[in-house]
């Protein structure tokens, strides 16, 4: 099949990379105020409402590993992840559906935990289960999920807004997602050489629930509002900090100065990986899953913001020329790296 003369390996290209090809053409004919490239696409209706969609899919082997995530957990993330990239426009979600392709592995009891799951996120965070699809899959479990939600037009936060010399804000704590990953992963290991042997997961718990049962920041559009403060670009976390300054720099058309010393990241993440011998701040740089927003504020926003502890201010946007950097804790200044998953 799709045998000819020319072929291109989807890994030359990188997932980011493969959808712009895939989408660089699209025109939009309809009331979409924004498509392809931001958390959210965003559609306007009269009077001033839009409607935000994101969607997500998970594969099993891919995105998660059965072996140590409980069903129900991963039922509960599916959607907060989603939700996330609402929260990530400045918008309310409302409604979710919830796809799913089951190998014959799964029982009845199976699928009703992981939607035990679901139903727990969709009543935390009041949001209705509209629809979906169900069918069956020759190799495990495949979960697609569309999340929809609400704002006013002139709410909508975009990737894209930043200003030179804006602040770079990022709610809660990095790196906490990959630190609990490497834990479930190196527990595996063991249990695999062993199978006696027990899991050793005590004092870890704040890293395995980052990894297992993240939340999604519903509390930052509220309280950013409280502030008076309407960030002027978003994303959330979910590739890592660095690609995601990636991101805002190139959808703003800026450049992006970090400060190593300022990125926030909890004790048991920052123990966990000077256990296994990995840069704490490379977990919140590349790591991912944190679902935590990062976005830009103006420079007279900052004293609203400063001293609040689920805060921290790590950088600032420059102009195009001035590139990616890092300040490092020793004040060397180095070229932003970001190392996301490579899918392919
Ligand atoms: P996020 O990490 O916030 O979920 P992604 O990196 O997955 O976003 O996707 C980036 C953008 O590309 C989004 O606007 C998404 O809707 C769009 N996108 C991803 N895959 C496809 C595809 N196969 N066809 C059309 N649009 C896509
Ligand atoms: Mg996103």
């Amino acid at each position: 099949m799709f045998e000819n003369a020319s072929r291109t390996e989807i890994s030359s290209l990188g997932e980011f990379r493969l959808i712009d090809h895939l989408t660089k053409n699209i025109t939009l004919r309809n009331n979409t105020l924004k498509g392809v490239g931001d958390d959210a696409a965003v559609i306007e209706h009269e009077g001033g409402t839009c409607t935000v969609v994101s969607t997500d899919m998970l594969v099993e082997g891919v995105h998660f590993d059965l072996s140590y995530f409980p069903l129900k957990h991963l039922g509960y993330k599916a959607i907060t992840v989603n939700l996330s990239d609402i929260y990530a426009m400045n918008a309310k979600p409302k409604q979710v559906t919830v796809s799913i392709a089951l190998s014959s592995k799964f029982s009845l009891e199976a699928v009703e935990e992981l939607y035990e799951g679901i139903y727990l996120a969709c009543d935390r965070y009041h949001i209705d289960l509209v629809g979906g699809d169900t069918t069956t899959s020759k190799h495990g479990l495949t979960l697609s999920i569309t999340a929809i939600g609400e704002a006013q037009k002139e709410d909508i936060v975009y990737r894209s807004g930043a200003k030179a010399n804006e602040i770079l804000v990022v709610s809660g704590d990095l790196g906490g997602a990959y630190a609990g990953y490497q834990l479930l992963e190196r527990e595996k290991r063991v249990y695999l050489d062993n199978p006696n042997a027990q899991p050793d997961l005590s004092g870890f718990d704040y890293i395995l629930e980052r990894q297992l049962k993240p939340e999604a920041r519903k509390d930052v559009v509220d309280i950013l509002k409280n502030l008076g403060i309407k960030p002027t670009s978003m994303i959330d976390v979910s590739d890592g900090l660095a690609s995601e300054c990636f991101h805002l720099a190139s959808q703003s058309a800026l450049g992006i100065t970090l400060y190593e010393e300022k990125i926030p990241i909890d004790p048991t993440t920052y123990n966990f990986a000077r256990e296994l011998d990995i840069d704490p701040t490379l977990c919140a740089l590349s790591g991912g899953e944190d679902y935590e927003l990062l976005f830009t504020i103006k420079q007279e926003d900052v004293s609203k913001i400063e001293f609040h502890p689920d805060f921290s201010m790590i950088g600032h946007m420059t102009d195009l020329a001035s590139g990616h950097k890092m300040v490092s804790k020793s004040g060397n200044v180095h070229d932003l790296k970001a190392q996301g998953w490579t899918a392919f």
